[in-house]
């Protein structure tokens, strides 16, 4: 595979990647479940025999355009996803790069950064990889004429509600004109003209996303999380090209439906909601089709042109957390890859 190039022509490309266990799960004896033994195949070995869990495996082998193995680091696996899809946005396309898996898999440090403790490092995630890519190209001999502005947008999508991660988490509202164009009224959108203040806002937005919860009661597991980068031609309000990075709610969370708590119980059903809706729009991308469920969920609301365009490519990245306690999540977070695909 050379730079990444080798899926330029699909619309949609499906990966998954496997963290590596935790400190955490070692010391309490997790056993790894998960092995790669090709750079686009994965294998969950679920132990049929609750005493002997190294026998009776049954072996879940499943293909996606490739994956990764817990050695591969974040920008390892932004070339073969994210990376090739900047080009998309500069030809006046629209991108998506979705993290999707349970909660604890990986979502946030892929895409927002690594964490060092409890501080997040949002360099080496997947939006300030792209940022930084963004400007190599409006920079290059092929674009530069275009004089293309660059502005970043940060929000959250909880319960159905939209908050503005550059903004106090201030709630906003999402309006659909006649002609089913979609805007968030007064979401925060910053002119920016150089990656580091890129990175001073995905970093705010990564703070704000953040302050204020516990880890056993996290809000941002319950909560999409979109990071948006638009192009637009000089003094123009029209749309050039945008890109939006999605990190999704855990998965899991859209099983909440029984709980006791009416609260959670909505937001699981929300959440579901949001992630079936999800599947279904990006199994049509860029085909004409009036049916879409685009209005069922906020989320596929907001993201209604970037779906809906002939010139629109989206990547999805599966994370797998590797541990036999996990096996369950992980089989359904692999069955829905496994779906989004392209037939
Ligand atoms: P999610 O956003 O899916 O809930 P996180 O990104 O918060 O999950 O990851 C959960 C924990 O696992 C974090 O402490 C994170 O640092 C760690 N982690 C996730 N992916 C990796 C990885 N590829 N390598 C090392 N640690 C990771
Ligand atoms: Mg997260």
């Amino acid at each position: 595979l050379v730079d990444g190039q080798v899926y330029e022509d699909h619309q949609i490309t499906v990966c998954v990647r496997k963290r590596p266990l935790s400190r955490k799960e070692i010391t309490r004896k997790e056993i790894d479940v998960i092995s790669v033994p090709r750079k686009d195949t994965l294998i969950v070995h679920e132990p049929r025999n609750k005493v002997d869990l190294t026998k009776f495996l049954e072996n879940h082998k499943f293909r996606f355009d490739y994956a990764f193995d817990d050695r591969c680091d974040n920008a390892m696996v932004y070339k073969y996803t994210a990376k090739p899809l900047v080009q998309t946005i500069f030809d006046g396309g629209m991108a998506t790069c979705f993290a999707y898996g349970q909660t604890g898999s990986g979502k946030t440090h892929t895409m927002g950064g690594e964490f060092n403790g409890k501080v997040q490092d949002c360099k080496n995630g997947i939006y300030a990889m792209a940022a930084r890519d963004v400007f190599t190209y409006l920079k290059s001999p092929r674009y530069r004429t275009l004089n293309l502005v660059v502005s970043a947008s940060f929000f959250e999508i909880y319960s159905g509600k939209v908050f503005d991660l550059l903004s106090d988490k201030q709630k906003l509202r999402v309006l659909e004109d006649g002609k089913q164009q979609v805007q968030v009224v007064g979401l925060t959108e910053k002119v920016v003209d150089s990656v580091e203040e890129v990175l001073k806002l995905i970093q705010h937005g990564n703070n704000a996303r953040t302050s204020g919860q516990t880890s056993a009661n996290s809000n941002s597991s319950r909560s999409h999380a979109v990071f948006q980068i638009v192009l637009r031609p000089p003094g123009s309000t029209k749309i050039h090209g945008k890109f939006s990075f999605i990190d999704l709610a855990g998965n899991e969370r859209g099983a909440d439906t029984s709980s006791a708590n009416r609260q959670t119980r909505m937001e699981g059903a929300e959440i579901n909601k949001s992630l079936l809706a999800l599947k279904e729009c990006i199994r049509a991308l860029g085909k004409q089709s009036a049916h879409l469920p685009f209005r069922v969920s906020k989320l596929t609301q907001v993201l209604r042109d970037s779906f809906i365009g002939e010139k629109s490519k989206t990547c999805m990245i599966a994370m797998i957390s590797p541990g036999l306690s996990s096996c369950e999540h992980t089989l359904n977070t692999l069955r829905y890859a496994d779906r989004v695909k392209e037939l």
